[in-house]
């Protein structure tokens, strides 16, 4: 059964189907509460197998659901960039699950500490349409080397690949130990009210909202994975040429269509003509065409396209100028949902473009006279996912790194902090909260119990009643 059937008719079932599957994974867990080593392991290297060996359905189910969509782009984000995180979490599996020793004062032993790692029980995951495959599966391989069941729930928007991701899960794994959920946003709803041990969204920060109300009911611990308006800042000082190249190919990866795209930059105000000139020359030497190239992906449907140009022409009420950036001077009109990107000058804050988040190939640029003037905006408006600032001076990039708050950040670069295995990835305060990736993402999974041993011989009965000189001395001694 597709989605798009599973929309009308089979709602109440799918539904009703949460909590079967809920309760199947639950005992399933209760059954076997500590996968070994070995077991998590063939799991992760089950999942790495599959995306290798159907990779090419993979991409052409997620081209097929933004009707234009690289290729390149696809295999980088929804294949490599999950079976990487998979083959980091197969080289240090071993080391994380080990517990770990920790102090114990003179007067507790031969008492000892630990603490150890185990599996929460049964993941929620519900995941965006941006990165179907990558924000389904990297959340769920850190589940599973955890030691974890998980329950998905993908996005309505990509119907392709929620389709595809139900079949390839249900060939390679049990459906208690991972499964599929797919449908629109009321099953999002009743997903998100199910009593799971962690629930992991991906999203837009108003319906991240929604999930946390959920959440709380049943007392479920969420990370949040939401989104915002990650600034670039371009040091006053720092070669123009270098930045712009970076910034555009990061704004033009997926059309924009990511959540730590840059969604604005801050240049300085003798140098923002320059800017343009060279993301046009840099968009040009990218995308000699845009259109009809495969290379350049659509706006995910019709709804978002006319949100992004309403953004547009909201900017050009209230004064912005706007840049058509078009190296071939094509038409538009018959290129389905892809959208002209553009640059968009004096902006100011009543525009729409510098509430929202854009998510889409639109850039606006914020004149600024120095850095001071850059952190001092930024750090007036909501914290961001991402940050990228552009020095190569050691001193300033220290600087902008203690004075400004984003979930991660990347110097010189953007959007590559992401790729960076040993890193946790998330964001803070509006744009998230929580992480996973790098060692934290085992650590989301998993509860880390401390776990006291005493001894045969065991001091802690001369600390109870009834009271005496040895306490009194005891305690003497340890108030002094
Ligand atoms: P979306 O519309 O696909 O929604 C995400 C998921 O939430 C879907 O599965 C959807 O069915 C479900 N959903 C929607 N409403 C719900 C509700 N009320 N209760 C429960 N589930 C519900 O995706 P989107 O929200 O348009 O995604 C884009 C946003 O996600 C952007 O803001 C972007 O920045 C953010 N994002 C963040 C990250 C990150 O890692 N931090 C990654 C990608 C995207």
């Amino acid at each position: 059964m597709t989605v798009a059937e599973l929309d009308t008719a089979q709602k109440p079932n799918v539904i009703a189907g949460l909590h079967d599957a809920f309760e199947a994974h639950k005992k399933a867990f209760a059954r076997d509460p500590y996968p070994s080593y070995e077991a998590r392991r063939a799991n992760l290297q089950r999942l790495r197998r599959a995306l290798l060996d159907r990779r090419e359905e993979i991409v052409d189910a997620v081209v097929a659901d933004y009707g234009s969509r690289s290729r390149h782009e696809t295999t980088l984000a929804e294949i490599l960039g999950v079976t990487q995180p998979i083959k980091y979490c197969l080289k240090n599996l071993r080391r994380w699950m080990r517990s770990d020793s920790r102090h114990t004062e003179l007067h507790w032993l031969p008492g000892s500490s630990k603490v150890v790692p185990q599996p929460l029980g049964v993941v929620g995951i519900i995941s965006p349409w941006n990165y179907p495959i990558n924000l389904a599966l990297v959340p769920a391989a850190f589940a599973l080397a955890a030691g974890n069941r998980v329950m998905i729930k993908p996005s309505e928007l990509t119907p392709h690949t929620s389709d595809l991701l139900f079949r390839l899960l249900g060939d390679v794994f049990p459906e208690d130990l991972i499964s599929v959920h797919r449908g629109g946003i009321d099953v999002g709803i009743a997903f998100s009210t199910m009593p799971f041990d962690h629930l992991l969204y991906t999203g837009s920060t108003s319906v991240g909202k929604s999930i946390m109300r959920a959440a709380a009911e049943n007392l479920t611990p969420v990370t949040l994975e939401l989104g915002g308006k990650s600034p670039a800042i371009v040091h006053p000082d720092h070669n123009i040429k270098h930045a712009a190249e970076r910034i555009c190919a990061a704004k033009l990866f997926n059309a924009g269509q990511t959540c730590i795209a840059p969604d604005y930059v801050l240049v300085h105000e003798g140098k923002v003509d320059e800017f343009v000139s060279v993301f046009q020359h840099y968009a040009a030497k990218k995308y000699a065409t845009m259109a009809n190239n495969p290379d350049f992906t659509s706006v995910i449907n019709a709804r978002h396209k006319a949100r992004l140009e309403s953004y547009l022409s909201d900017a050009s009420e209230k004064g912005a100028e706007v840049i058509d950036v078009n190296p071939a001077g094509e038409s538009f009109d018959d290129a389905g949902n892809k959208l002209m990107p553009r640059l968009i000058k004096n902006v100011t804050d009543d525009m729409v473009i510098m509430q929202d988040e854009i998510f889409g190939p639109l850039l606006p640029i914020v004149a600024i006279k120095n850095l001071d003037e850059a952190i001092a905006y930024v750090n007036d408006h909501p914290r961001p996912l991402a940050l990228y600032y552009f020095d190569f001076d050691a001193n300033r990039q220290r600087l902008v790194t203690e004075r400004t708050h984003a979930g991660g950040m990347a110097v010189n670069d953007c959007i590559w902090h992401y790729a960076q295995d040993d890193m946790p990835f998330g964001g803070i305060g509006p744009s998230g909260m929580g992480a996973y990736h790098g060692k934290e993402g085992f650590d989301t999974f998993s509860h880390h119990k401390s776990v006291f041993t005493q001894g045969r011989i065991a001091g802690t009965k001369l600390m109870s009643a009834p009271y005496g000189r040895f306490l009194e001395r005891f305690m003497d001694a340890f108030l002094r």
